[in-house]
């Protein structure tokens, strides 16, 4: 098959008439399949995605009024269709065509040969138009997509970044205040990662770090966000969630890190996180960075009373000093 030749599917009972118009087209450098009856035209539009469809109207079987209305429905790409109006050349057939059955073009038979090629040339430099700018389309979203991957997510770990979060935060925010429904965030912070890196290498840390977001990750239900809010900090997004229910998941989530062995190249590595969590409604949190500055605050505490534990904000508490352990 010639990938350059652009691909004409003539629908023609007529072998004489079939005969003249292929020679015509294939002599102008077209590929041209011929289908003699309306269903094997049918048939081949839907499978052989042709450039363009001629049809004559006068057929054994389907005419080609219908043979065109049929291909518009169910043919999803475009195809440009022209009619020839031979046999029923009336003006109502010819609008007709061109309106209710949807073809693009028609010409009368007999017609002239220099014409019909000026009339393929132009649907086919029509079609080529709409390809073009499908396929720009196409890429251009693909390539949207693939910056937006690029700009939300951490390169390391595929979490979530920072940026994103602030992004989904305000909105959650926005939300639950708006609709008085429980909103809880979650910081975390990875315990003496330093001694992990100081031990076994930046790598391996690395390396613990991904493992511990999958972990994470892996652990959160439908519409929780989990992102890495900063070197081995994470914070987590629970809409329709309040402190307690958050507590419990937390706690879940810190025994299983606290019981898993990560089998690094290095040796075997187990380590421990702390959380500290917010939630609203609460009585003086207007504001997202409230909240945000209350889980920290909690944090804070977890770290201050003996990490490897899960704290809810308390502002009952001394206030921490202003060098908090989640910077
Ligand atoms: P704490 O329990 O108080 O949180 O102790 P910590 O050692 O985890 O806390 P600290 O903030 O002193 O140290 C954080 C360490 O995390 C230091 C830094 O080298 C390491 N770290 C931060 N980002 C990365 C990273 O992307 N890769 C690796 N390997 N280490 C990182
Ligand atoms: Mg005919
Ligand atoms: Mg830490
Ligand atoms: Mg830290």
């Amino acid at each position: 098959m010639d990938a350059e030749k652009k691909y004409i599917l003539l629908v023609e009972d007529s072998r004489t008439q079939a005969l003249f118009a292929r020679r015509l087209l294939e002599g102008a450098g077209y590929r041209v399949t011929v289908a003699e009856t309306g269903r094997a035209g049918i048939e081949l539009a839907q499978t052989t995605h042709p450039d363009l469809l001629l049809l004559d109207v006068v057929l054994p079987d389907i005419d080609g009024f219908e043979i065109c209305r049929f291909v518009r429905r169910s043919v999803t790409t475009y195809i440009p269709i022209l009619i020839f109006t031979g046999e029923r050349t009336g003006m109502e057939d010819r609008i007709g065509a061109l309106t209710t059955v949807g073809a693009d073009d028609y010409l009368a038979k007999p017609y002239n040969p220099r014409e019909l090629l000026a009339h393929v040339e132009a649907l086919l430099r029509i079609k080529n138009t709409i390809d073009e700018l499908l396929s720009r389309l196409t890429s251009e979203k693909q390539s949207y997509q693939a910056l937006r991957r690029i700009a939300l997510t951490d390169y390391l770990t595929g979490l979530y970044n920072r940026h994103y979060f602030a992004e989904v935060f305000e909105k959650e925010f926005s939300f639950a205040i708006r609709y008085k429904t429980a909103l809880a965030i979650v910081l975390s912070d990875i315990d003496l990662f330093r001694e992990v890196n100081n031990k076994y290498g930046h790598p391996t840390g690395d390396w613990v770090l991904q493992n511990v977001s999958a972990l994470m990750q892996s652990r959160l239900r439908l519409g929780d966000v989990i992102a890495r809010y900063g070197g081995e900090e994470f914070i987590m997004i629970l809409p329709m969630t309040d402190a307690h229910a958050a507590a419990v998941a937390c706690e879940r989530l810190r025994e299983q890190i606290e019981q898993t062995t990560l089998n690094a190249e290095a040796g075997p590595i187990r380590i421990t996180v702390s959380f500290g969590i917010a939630a609203i409604p609460s009585l003086g949190v207007t504001k997202a960075a409230e909240l945000l500055e209350r889980a920290d605050k909690a944090l804070y505490q977890a770290k201050h009373t003996g990490r490897n534990r899960v704290e809810i904000f308390n502002p009952y508490l001394p206030p921490a000093p202003a060098e908090s352990a989640a910077k």
